[in-house]
């Protein structure tokens, strides 16, 4: 267990002044890496000016309608309402009570190998038997269908509030949507008079080589879940929805959704800091060629598969035993790698963007050896 002094940029320091290089960004957090100067300065001025004042919603906080109208500025028009919460689960279990509110129905379907957070309700979605079943009786009503089989689509009907999908499965070890099922998901939820969430917790904030990950698929959905980067390292999710509606919870009960410290005024303007940065700067345009130098360097006859969409890259090995292995020398080397929570064979890279070829060569270099060393 490391024990951190101090994280910049790419890099963590542990107490005794070693340096890691942090290819996870805390998983999917840091995408302008540690500590950004202009974020710190931002938390530190809305610090001097206000904290918390009052549970959300009661007062107009600037921090907080400043960035929904930045969010919404990249947005599609029917993703016009931003509801601020405190974190990705949050966000998931507004979403599903807001589309039981919007809809009528009770029922929600989600797919195998789903992560969409650990509260009672996102735990309902896990795609995880081991992590669901001790909890139960959890959310009646939840179907699961099998991502990517267009088949599946058919168990949604008129009863389905929404659908809850990650472009890009995070957890099971990055497993990307197909193009064709999306827009088959998209019109059976037309078809059926369903909503269609998305959760880009982990794909967002240019991580894809677009700003939010739908923008690949040309489709919207009609709830967007924001989490991970959105507070540019502070504690912060969102909903989003068009103003049609969002104001569903709003009416019987006018409290559709209450939260203390949801879109807190620090974390949404160290949000908002960190995404006019991501903005000014040609950081997404890179994504695309620096996932292509680790595709490049990254070669060993134990790597089993590649799978990437972007700056979220899995390398897939034979078992936990080897992957557990490559992980753990790479940290003793300096370099801070992962596995998945669903895909422990995998090695999980998703560094903040602001990584450079130089760094990535590094990287490469010492994740290669630690694959020689552990498959030797
Ligand atoms: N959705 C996705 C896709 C996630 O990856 C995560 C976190 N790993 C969550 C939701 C939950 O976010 P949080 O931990 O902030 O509740």
């Amino acid at each position: 267990m490391l024990e951190i002094e101090k994280a910049e940029g790419l890099y963590l320091f542990d107490t005794k002044g070693k340096r890691y290089l942090d290819l996870i960004s805390g998983i999917a957090v840091s995408y302008l890496g540690h500590s950004h100067p202009k974020v710190v300065e931002a938390v530190k001025q809305q610090a001097e000016k206000y904290m918390h004042l009052m549970v959300y919603g009661e007062y107009v906080q600037s921090p907080q309608v400043q960035y929904a109208a930045l969010l919404m500025k990249h947005l599609p028009k029917n993703l016009n309402s931003v509801f601020f919460v405190n974190s990705g689960a949050e966000a998931a279990e507004g979403a599903m009570k807001l589309a039981k509110r919007f809809t009528g129905r009770t029922e929600i379907a989600c797919f195998d190998k789903a992560y969409h957070g650990s509260t009672q309700g996102a735990l309902s979605l896990i795609g995880s038997d081991a992590m669901r079943i001790p909890f139960q009786p959890l959310l009646p009503g939840v179907n699961r269908l099998r991502f990517n089989n267009i088949e599946d689509l058919s168990f949604i009907n008129e009863k389905t509030a929404c659908v809850i999908i990650e472009p890009v499965q995070g957890e099971a070890g990055v497993r990307v949507a197909e193009k064709i099922f999306l827009k088959q998901l998209r019109k059976r939820c037309d078809e059926t008079g369903t909503l269609l969430v998305f959760d880009e917790a982990q794909t967002a904030f240019g991580r894809t080589g677009k700003i939010f990950a739908f923008e690949h698929f040309d489709i919207a959905p009609d709830i967007l879940l924001l989490a991970k980067g959105l507070g540019g390292g502070m504690p912060l999710g969102a909903f989003i929805a068009s103003k049609e509606i969002m104001e569903t919870l709003s009416n019987n009960p006018a409290l559709g959704h209450i939260t203390t410290f949801g879109g807190h005024p620090v974390c949404c303007a160290a949000g908002f800091a960190a995404m006019q940065v991501l903005l000014a700067s040609d950081l997404i345009q890179t994504v695309k060629e620096k996932e292509a130098l680790f595709k490049k360097l990254l070669v060993h006859p134990s790597i089993k598969q590649f799978r990437s969409f972007g700056l979220i890259i899995a390398l897939e090995f034979d078992s936990f035993t080897t992957s557990k292995k490559i992980i753990d020398t790479c940290i003793s080397n300096g370099v801070i790698t992962d596995w998945f929570l669903f895909a422990d064979d995998c090695l999980r890279i998703a560094p903040p963007l602001i990584i450079e070829d130089r760094e990535i060569i590094d990287a490469c270099r010492i994740i290669n050896e630690a694959i020689a060393d552990a498959t030797a």
